[in-house]
């Protein structure tokens, strides 16, 4: 399930994200940062994965278990705050939101396929994604 919380992720301006709320594992903006005492943070699955081989930070080779870490709430508040644009964008859905309000968005964006009802469902799929956008504007009037 992880790399789809990173296709979920749009930035809208990836290269004025700091590089501070990169991972240094996987290189990618952090999912779940995950804050060792030494100071360095990580996805919480990144971290997890290399503690499975290791106990010591990834950085400064520290004495590190999963015990002595804590979730890092200001980090991943600033991540909440950065612009995405919805998934669904190719589908036809131009919302640009907080990253934090992105799951509420997607539970009612009426672009997203799961929200489709399941007899638009076979139909939609013969549609290119940019019909079935401009299918939806048109049931909706
Ligand atoms: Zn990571
Ligand atoms: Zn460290
Ligand atoms: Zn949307």
């Amino acid at each position: 399930m992880f790399p789809n919380i990173k296709y979920f992720r749009c930035f809208i301006n990836p290269e004025s994200v700091s590089p501070h709320l990169f991972c240094s594992i996987c290189q990618e903006v952090f999912v779940e940062p995950y804050r060792a005492p030494c100071g360095h943070s990580y996805c919480k699955h990144c971290i997890m994965e290399w503690l499975k081989n290791s106990n010591t930070c990834p950085e400064d080779r520290k004495k590190l278990t999963l015990k002595n870490m804590h979730h890092d709430f200001i980090l991943e508040n600033i991540i909440g705050d950065q612009k995405v644009g919805c998934p669904y964008r190719e589908q036809g859905c131009c919302k640009v939101l907080n990253l934090s309000a992105l799951g509420l968005h997607l539970k009612d964006c009426s672009f997203n396929p799961l929200n489709i009802p399941e007899f638009l469902k076979k139909d939609l799929h013969s549609l290119s994604p940019k019909d079935a956008g401009n299918f939806f504007y048109s049931i909706e009037v």
